[in-house]
């Protein structure tokens, strides 16, 4: 049953309650505002999304604390974990933190079953109104805000806001309204996943990523010995993996893998999950006057796991840029000026590579070359770590590539 539709307006109406939306509801009621967040699902006490794997990049565990849910990275909850990764050049371990220095940062692998349900708890202790099963269909904008129009179950309604916050995914709805279109990218690689119990994971819960010709294997360790293994492949590999034997071809895959743990004693959970196509979509951060947050902004390659992090930090950024700012006047127009410049600057730069790294035709004599310089230096290695959890910008890291290759070049040869 849905949620009823408050009588009296609010400050911020968000579209949207996943992760982008319960982060930007949250954090705008941090700062004393009146919050309604709106789905068009409904959601249950257990409701989680299904199609996404999990692993929360460093960059966004800090953002994951200030909702107030700093205790998810408890044993119970999640697995606090490191990359590695086995390349063409060697692996690329990076020696102790994510970025040089004292600080203990880690990414995790934090599974949708917990981390849904938890932003939409904390987001209604902390004073959200909460309307699921209830779609925003409709806006309109006049002297003093926005008029949505929603649906539900309990047939159509009107809501007034003065802000209203785009969180409604990849398939946007207000992206349309708006006339908002996505630039995509296309995406050369399918996806298979799958949760599995009795495979035997490194001690020191790094997650490990096998780059596999043209693919990408990666294998997650998850809270309770269980372990999550994701599959991006070349499409024609996968293409005719199905019926009873696709699990069996699936871990085959794993097992020929020779950094792969062994697949002997694996037992699939559930069925595998996955998809065959998912380009890219790039949208404006801001239109008129409606911020754009999480995958209805940027939604990329799942290759890279960043969605969810991406969500949580855009979700920050606006409600940073409207940090003691009201929402009248002009003091919004000035809030989303300064969101659209933080996103240009902070997540914007990172979308170029990974489009690019979801074609699978590569030079691989100078891929190579690239991974062995990495390899070949701990502190390249540590900052290939810190680009790949996006807490290094993409220029920062290829002027260290650069002049690292440059070096072993003019190295002298050892006789
Ligand atoms: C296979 C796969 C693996 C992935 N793995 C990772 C990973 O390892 N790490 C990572 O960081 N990311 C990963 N992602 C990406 C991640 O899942 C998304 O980026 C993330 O879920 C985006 O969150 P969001 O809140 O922006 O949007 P969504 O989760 O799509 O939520 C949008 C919400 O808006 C609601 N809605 C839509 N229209 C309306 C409307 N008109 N009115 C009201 N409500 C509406 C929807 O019901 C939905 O709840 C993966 C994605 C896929 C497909």
């Amino acid at each position: 049953m849905s949620t009823p539709i408050p009588a009296e307006p609010v400050d911020v109406a968000v579209v949207g309650a996943s992760i982008a939306g319960c982060a930007a509801a949250i954090r705008f009621r941090q700062q004393g505002r009146r919050v309604a967040i709106f789905d068009k699902k409904a959601m249950d006490d257990r409701f989680y999304k299904r199609l996404c794997t999990h692993f929360i990049q460093p960059h966004a565990v800090p953002v994951l604390a200030e909702l107030g849910l700093a205790h998810l990275h408890e044993p119970a909850w999640s697995v606090p974990t490191k990359a590695v990764f086995v390349t063409p050049g060697g692996l690329v371990e990076g020696p102790g933190n994510y970025l040089p220095g004292d600080q203990d940062l880690y990414a995790l692998n934090l599974e949708r079953r917990v981390l849904d349900p938890a932003l939409r708890a904390a987001a209604r202790e902390q004073g959200v109104r909460f309307v699921d099963a209830t779609s925003v269909e409709k806006l309109e904008e006049d002297d003093s805000g926005w008029l949505l129009h929603t649906h539900g179950e309990a047939g159509s309604g009107r809501f007034r806001a003065r802000l209203v916050v785009a969180a409604d995914g990849r398939r946007s709805r207000l992206a349309k309204e708006l006339g908002n279109p996505a630039e995509t990218h296309p995406n050369e690689r399918s996806a298979l996943f799958g949760y599995f119990t009795g495979i035997t994971t490194r001690p020191d819960n790094r997650s490990v990523f096998i780059m596999n010709e043209k693919d990408l294997a990666c294998v997650y360790p998850l809270p309770g010995g269980r372990t999550q293994l994701v599959l991006f492949a070349e499409k024609s590999r996968v293409e005719g993996w199905s019926g009873d034997d696709k699990v069996r071809r699936f871990l085959d895959y794993f097992d020929s893998l020779p950094d792969a743990p062994s697949m002997a004693g694996a037992v699939l959970e559930d069925g595998l999950l996955g998809y065959t196509d998912y380009p890219s979509q790039i949208r404006k951060p801001v239109v008129g006057s409606v911020p754009f947050v999480g995958d209805a902004a940027l939604s990329l390659d799942p290759m890279s796991g960043v969605g969810c992090g991406f969500a949580l930090t855009s979700a920050d950024l606006l409600a940073r840029s409207f940090d003691g700012r009201s929402l009248a006047g002009a003091d919004p127009a000035a809030g989303l000026a300064e969101y659209r410049q933080r996103l240009e600057d902070v997540i914007l730069p990172h979308a170029e590579g990974i489009c690019v790294d979801s074609l699978v035709e590569k030079n691989e004599v100078s891929r190579q070359r690239m991974f062995r310089t990495i390899s070949g230096n701990p502190e390249l290695s540590q900052q290939y770590l810190a680009l790949t959890g996006r807490m290094l910008l993409p220029g920062e890291f290829q002027r260290m590539l650069m002049r690292a290759m440059m070096t072993r070049r003019t190295a002298p040869l050892k006789l």
